[in-house]
C-alpha cells in the first residue's frame, strides 16, 4: 500500500502529536538502536515553531568506531557483498516498498524536523526516496563486467567489486532524499554504510534505517550515527577503516573531507557541493507565465534551500520587466505558512542561525546597491518559526556578493544582459558550476549556450535535474570525484579489478 495522501492541517497536527512518542532518536548500529557511548543527547527543533521536538542521541568518535566495526564485519563476512545480486535487489526493493508505504508518516516527520511543506515531503520527498532506492536496486543484477581483447591463451576480465565500508555525511535540505542518493547505489553495489544525517534533521533517516531492518537487510549493513559534523562527521572523514566517503553539503566543509582523506588512509572522496546557478532568459521567450513558473520553482522551491537553486536570473534587458511582472503574478500562488498546511509552498528555514544568515545577505544586497522588488524581511514571527518570504533583488551586478555567494535561501538576484556572449560570460563567472538553465525557442542559441555553460546539470526550457536516469554533479567548486544518481553512481562505489589468466597449453 502506498500512503502518499497529504493530510488536512488539523489531521496533520493531530498525527504529528501522536507520532512524537514513537520517534526514533537513538543511534542505529548493527541492527539495533542504542544510546551514544557518552549518554549525551541534543535537542531537535521544529523550524516552524522554534520549539523542541525531541532529544536525539549525540554520537561521538567512539560511536563512529562501533558503527564502522559493525559495517566492517558485515563487509568482510560477505553477508551482503556476497549475497547474489538478485537477492540484494529483492531486499532493497522490499525496503523501498516500506518507505513508500510509510510516506505519510515519514513525510510528517520530515516536515516537523526540517520545516519543509508537507505537500512536498509526503508526495515528493518520500516517494522519490523510495524510487531512488528501487532504481539502484533494480540495476544490481543488470550490470555486467568486461572481457578485454587479450591474446590467445589468456583470458582478461575487468570486474567491479564493492569498495567495502562507505561513510556518508549529508545535509538537512532533503534529508531522506540525499540519504537515498548515497545509500541506493552504495548498497546496491554490495557495500556496507555508516551514515551521518545533519544534526538538525536526524529523525527521518533513523526511521528509514529501522524500515531497512524490517525489510531484512542484515545487521551492520546500514548504520546511522547522529551528532554534530565537527565530531561525528570528522570521525567518519578520518576513519582508517572507511574505504570511501560520500559527502553532500557546503563547499567549505567538502574541502575538509579531502584533507581528512589525505591525512589518513586516502579513502576515496566523493563531494556534491554548493552552487550559484544561473537561469538565462533570452528575449524570444513568449509564454512569460510558463517561464515565470519555472523561474519560481528554481529558486523558491524548498525555501531556496537547494544546492541547484537558480539563484541568479540572467535576463535579457528587453524582457526583464515583463518577466518580473509574470514572476510577481506567479508568487501569488506561493503562500508562506505552516509547513503542516497542505496549501503551503514556502515553509520555514532550517534554523534561526540560517534565517539570520539569509537576512544578513539581504542587508548585504541593499548595502551593495541592489533594489528589493519583493520580500526581504522575516514574516510570521508570532509563530516562533523562521520564515523568510520569496525575495527578489533587481539591479544586481554579477560581482556583488549576493551574486557570487551561495545564500541557500529564497533570494533571487536579477542581472541584465544584452548579448549572448555577455549572458554566457555572466553565467559562467562564478566559482561554482552545479546547474544552469536556458530559456529560448531558438534551437541554435539553446544548443550553443547549453554547450558553453560550465555546469554539470543543464536545463533547456525547464528547471529540472531530470530523473534517476541522469547523473547529478557539479563542475568547478560544486563537486569532486563523482556523481549521484544514474548508473554512473554505481561505478564510484566500486573498485575496478583486472584479472589476467594465463591458460596452460594443451
Ligand atoms: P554543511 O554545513 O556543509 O553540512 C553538511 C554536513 O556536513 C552535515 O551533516 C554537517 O553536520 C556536516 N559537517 C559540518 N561540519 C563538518 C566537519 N567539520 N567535518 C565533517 N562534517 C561536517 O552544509 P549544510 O548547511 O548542511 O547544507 C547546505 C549546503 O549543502 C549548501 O552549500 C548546498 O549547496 C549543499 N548541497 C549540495 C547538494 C549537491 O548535491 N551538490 C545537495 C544539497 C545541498 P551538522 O550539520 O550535523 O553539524
Ligand atoms: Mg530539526
Amino acid at each position: 500500500m502506498t500512503d502518499t495522501l497529504i493530510p488536512e492541517i488539523d489531521e496533520a497536527r493531530a498525527e504529528a502529536e501522536r507520532l512524537r512518542p514513537s520517534l526514533r532518536t537513538r543511534l542505529f548500529i548493527d541492527g539495533d538502536f542504542r544510546d551514544a557511548a557518552s549518554g549525551r543527547r541534543f535537542t531537535s527543533e521544529n523550524p516552524a515553531t522554534g520549539q523542541p521536538i525531541t532529544e536525539v542521541a549525540e554520537g561521538g568518535p567512539a560511536d563512529v568506531d562501533a558503527a564502522v566495526a559493525a559495517a566492517r564485519r558485515a563487509a568482510d563476512d560477505g553477508r551482503w557483498s556476497r549475497l547474489g545480486p538478485g537477492d540484494r535487489k529483492k531486499l532493497l526493493i522490499g525496503w523501498a516498498d516500506r518507505i513508500e508505504a510509510h510516506a505519510r508518516e515519514l513525510g510528517l516527520i520530515e516536515t516537523l524536523d526540517a520545516g519543509k511543506p508537507i505537500a512536498d515531503t509526503v508526495a515528493l520527498d518520500m516517494p522519490e526516496t523510495a524510487a531512488c532506492i528501487r532504481w539502484h536496486a533494480e540495476a544490481a543484477d543488470k550490470i555486467y563486467g568486461q572481457v578485454a581483447p587479450s591474446p590467445e591463451g589468456t583470458i582478461a576480465t575487468i570486474t567491479r567489486e564493492p569498495i567495502g565500508v562507505v561513510g556518508a555525511v549529508i545535509p538537512w535540505n532533503y534529508p531522506a532524499q540525499m540519504a537515498a542518493w548515497k545509500l541506493g547505489p552504495a548498497l546496491a553495489t554490495g557495500n556496507t554504510v555508516v551514515i551521518k544525517p545533519a544534526s538538525t534533521t536526524s529523525l527521518s533517516l533513523l526511521r528509514i534505517a529501522e524500515l531497512a531492518s524490517e525489510a531484512g537487510l542484515p545487521d551492520g549493513v546500514l548504520n546511522v550515527v547522529t551528532g554534530p559534523g565537527d565530531t561525528v562527521g570528522e570521525a567518519i572523514g578520518r576513519h582508517p577503516d572507511i574505504d570511501c566517503v560520500a559527502f553532500t553539503g557546503s563547499t567549505e566543509v567538502g574541502r575538509r573531507f579531502l584533507h581528512y582523506s589525505a591525512d589518513t588512509n586516502l579513502k576515496r572522496v566523493l563531494l556534491e557541493l554548493g552552487g550559484k546557478s544561473p537561469q538565462v532568459i533570452f528575449p524570444d521567450v513568449t509564454d512569460f507565465a510558463a517561464v515565470a513558473a519555472q523561474v519560481a520553482i528554481a529558486i523558491f522551491w524548498n525555501m531556496g534551500e537547494n544546492c541547484s537553486a537558480g539563484s541568479r536570473l540572467v535576463v535579457h534587458r528587453s524582457v526583464k520587466d515583463r518577466l518580473l511582472e509574470a514572476v510577481a503574478a506567479e508568487l501569488e500562488s506561493w503562500p508562506v505558512g505552516d509547513p503542516l498546511d497542505p496549501a503551503t509552498r514556502v515553509g520555514a528555514l532550517i534554523s534561526k542561525g540560517h534565517m539570520e544568515r539569509v537576512l544578513g545577505y539581504v542587508a548585504v544586497g541593499l548595502a551593495e546597491g541592489a533594489r528589493i522588488v519583493t520580500g526581504g524581511s522575516r514574516v510570521l514571527e508570532e509563530t516562533g518559526g523562521w520564515f523568510v518570504p520569496p525575495t527578489i533583488f533587481d539591479g544586481v551586478r554579477n560581482d556583488m556578493r549576493i551574486a557570487q555567494e551561495e545564500i541557500f535561501g529564497p533570494v533571487l538576484s536579477v542581472i541584465e544582459f544584452e548579448t549572448e556572449a555577455e549572458a554566457v560570460a555572466i553565467a559562467n563567472d562564478t566559482s561554482y558550476g552545479l546547474a544552469a538553465t536556458v530559456y529560448t525557442h531558438d534551437l541554435d542559441v539553446a544548443h550553443r549556450v547549453a554547450r558553453n555553460l560550465r555546469a554539470g546539470v543543464i536545463g533547456v526550457n525547464t528547471y529540472s535535474e531530470g530523473d534517476m536516469t541522469m547523473p547529478f554533479g557539479g563542475y568547478k567548486q560544486s563537486g569532486f570525484g563523482g556523481h549521484d544518481k544514474s548508473l554512473h553512481a554505481h561505478d564510484q562505489y566500486t573498485e575496478m579489478k583486472s584479472t589476467w589468466i594465463q591458460l596452460a597449453e594443451s
